[in-house]
């Protein structure tokens, strides 16, 4: 019998919904495609989507912006992170959140990771004295125990910014990822939850905190434009301090995001179908283990991870062109040189050297990555399960 082969695309994302396409039809057709381009007491896109994301995650105020990359540095910024602070971070996370943290002047101390991928929160009660300051990236959607993080930030007087690029929709104890932090900041890039190509919210109970994001996004001075915000007396001694960063995002993108947000929830299902038949598959094989999930953590399966613990770099590059030559497209965190999102701390030269973290190392060399698009069926799940399984039996030794 042939062996069989994948053919789709890994970075193939379904089509934005016919009602995204109407509303961006709209928008278009009035040309009024900047935010601040309604009439006084008219709702754009934008105020709606804000309006809209707020009451989803049950945060009193909403931002939208450029990316999520803007929407941490604004958030960095609007806490008044600046030169000479330092901020905690995880070490396995994506170069946008170093990249935001750098952009505000701050230093940045990285804390390791566990075996599951989720922040060391031993390492980060050690490290709290050094910092005022925790960004929590829930890299991948791994979600770590919340519980703690919240004492640790009220024992250690740590400020809590959540990167909630991977977790949009995802939950911990019952309590949304993104209602945690005094701060957190969502993604709508393409390869995240909702879909605009590039796109960033930013969401807060903070009047102050809210205030000093919009100002810092660019409001000109058309603040009373925004309708997720706090009374106009807030924004008056702040109106002329606060600088512009221009980092708005525009009516077009966020008529394309108001739909989409709406069947959020019905999409994070069906990643999850994806995820568990990918996970029981990939747990079958021996060699491959996906990390314990605690049973606390809802979290949104758009993409897998998993260790080939113990595996040396030859072995792991094998098993990866053999999966590649039959169409799985995986990614290695283990790589030497950074490709595509695939970058680790120390491919962020720019932070100067940071000192090495054993065990992010260790764990980092034998992590494999794969996206799951819902353009992805739970049959292709399968397959995809079989051809690793296939080349695992043939590449890993016992
Ligand atoms: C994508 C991503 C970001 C940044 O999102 P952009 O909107 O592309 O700036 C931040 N953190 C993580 C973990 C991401 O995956």
């Amino acid at each position: 019998m042939a062996e069989k082969l994948f053919t789709k695309d890994f970075t193939k994302q379904e089509p934005v919904c016919d009602e995204a396409i109407a509303n961006a039809l709209g928008v278009l057709k009035t040309g009024r495609l900047h935010r601040y381009n309604v009439s006084s007491g008219e709702k754009g896109d934008a105020a709606l989507l804000e309006e809209e994301f707020a009451a989803y995650m049950g945060r009193k105020y909403c931002l939208a912006c450029t990316s999520c990359g803007s929407a941490m540095h604004l958030a960095l910024r609007s806490l008044g992170v600046g030169p000479g602070d330092t901020v905690l971070c995880n070490a396995f996370t994506l170069a946008p959140v170093p990249g935001a943290i750098e952009n505000s002047g701050a230093d940045i101390e990285l804390v390791e990771i566990l075996d599951d991928y989720t922040i060391d929160l031993d390492d980060l009660e050690r490290k709290a004295g050094k910092a005022a300051w925790l960004m929590l990236s829930h890299m991948r959607g791994h979600i770590t125990n919340m519980d703690r993080v919240m004492e640790i930030c009220t024992t250690h007087g740590l400020t809590l910014i959540e990167d909630c690029a991977h977790t949009m929709g995802a939950s911990w104890d019952g309590r949304k990822s993104g209602s945690f932090g005094k701060v957190a900041c969502f993604s709508t890039q393409t390869y995240k939850h909702i879909n605009s190509g590039e796109g960033g919210l930013l969401v807060t109970d903070d009047p102050d905190v809210i205030s000093r994001a919009i100002l810092h996004s660019g409001s000109y001075m058309l603040y009373d434009r925004h309708t997720s915000r706090p009374a106009m007396e807030v924004f008056e001694p702040l109106k002329t301090m606060v600088p512009n960063y221009s980092s708005r995002m525009d009516n077009l993108r966020a008529a394309i995001l108001r739909p989409q947000l709406r069947t959020l929830d019905e999409q994070c299902a069906r990643w999850n179908k994806r995820y568990k038949i990918l996970e029981e598959g990939l747990n079958g094989i021996d060699g491959i283990r996906c990390p314990q999930r605690d049973p606390r953590e809802s979290y949104v399966g758009s993409s897998i991870q998993f260790s080939l613990t113990g595996r040396d770099e030859d072995t792991i590059k094998a098993f990866l062109q053999g999966c590649m030559d039959r169409g799985v497209q995986l990614k290695w965190f283990g790589n030497k040189e950074p490709v595509g999102y695939t970058s680790d701390y120390s491919s962020w030269r720019y932070l100067g050297g940071h000192p090495a973290l054993a065990n992010t190392d260790r764990i980092l060399r034998t992590m494999c990555d794969m996206r799951i698009p819902l353009t992805f069926s739970e049959e292709d799940c399968e397959t995809i399960v079989d051809i690793i399984k296939r080349v695992a039996h043939a590449v890993l030794p016992q």
